[in-house]
């Protein structure tokens, strides 16, 4: 009864937890992979690191991570998705400058994702870091193929900054391929939703994309030993109802 009980739990503790964006649930995709990014920026000097920057995300999923051919960077531009920082965040996205750190967008035309911009909040000192600036970039390219934030906390989905940059976790890695195949899935099929051509014009998807201000530390430790503590209360109460 007991070992029975045990294995209760370990059965009802969710080993993954990555999730898909509500618009890539409701069958929206990229019709071709992998998909070009440029980043944009008037300021040679800044443009460089980002460039770097967005390089070195992409390898950590792709080489480091998945072993997926995902997304192609292009020096010169000749893409409308793009990577940019922002110098007015709270008016260009509506999101709070102090914690937010930035967003990713993903806009729809018929069945597809039309295009997608990452945009970097510059008004926020974290972002001045390396070690975040590269966790939120990794983390925002992982929005732009569908992946919503993760309930694993110390993956890179994971909605709050890690304190120090831990790349992507086998949580990230499962849902990245997942999201990956789906599209491909979709691609060859020809997949379209029925909620493809629901409005004329090229709707506006902001469905997540914020990476949260750096926790308290050990914050997030506590919130999960804190679902695992209710997890197990619930077993043990219906393992005592179960009793009688
Ligand atoms: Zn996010």
């Amino acid at each position: 009864m007991l070992l029975r009980f045990l294995i209760g739990i370990l059965l009802t503790t969710p080993a993954f937890a990555w999730r898909y964006t509500v618009d890539f649930q409701n069958g929206f995709y990229w019709q071709t992979l992998p998909v070009p990014f440029t980043v944009v920026d008037d300021n040679p000097t800044r443009k460089t690191k980002m460039e770097n920057f967005v390089k070195m995300a992409m390898k950590e999923w792709e080489e480091l991570g998945t072993d997926l051919d995902i997304w192609t960077f292009l020096q010169g531009g000749g893409t409308a998705n793009i990577i940019r920082w922002s110098d007015n965040f709270q008016q260009e996205t509506n999101m709070d400058p102090g914690s937010v750190l930035a967003v990713t967008i993903r806009y729809t035309g018929g069945p597809y994702f039309a295009k997608s911009e990452i945009i970097v909040n510059g008004n926020h000192p974290l972002t001045h870091y390396d070690t975040h600036l590269l966790t939120t970039l990794t983390h925002e390219l992982g929005h732009t193929m569908g992946l919503d934030h993760s309930e694993k906390f110390d993956a890179i989905m994971a909605p709050s900054l890690q304190t120090s940059y831990k790349g992507v976790t086998r949580d990230d890695i499962n849902g990245m391929t997942a999201a990956y195949e789906e599209n491909q899935e979709r691609s060859l099929t020809g997949f379209v939703s029925p909620l493809a051509y629901e409005t004329e014009t090229e709707k506006n998807a902001l469905s997540c994309g914020t990476v949260g201000a750096v926790a308290a530390p050990g914050s997030n430790f506590l919130s999960l030993a804190l679902g695992i503590l209710i997890g197990f209360v619930r077993k043990l109460i219906s393992w005592f109802k179960s009793l009688k």
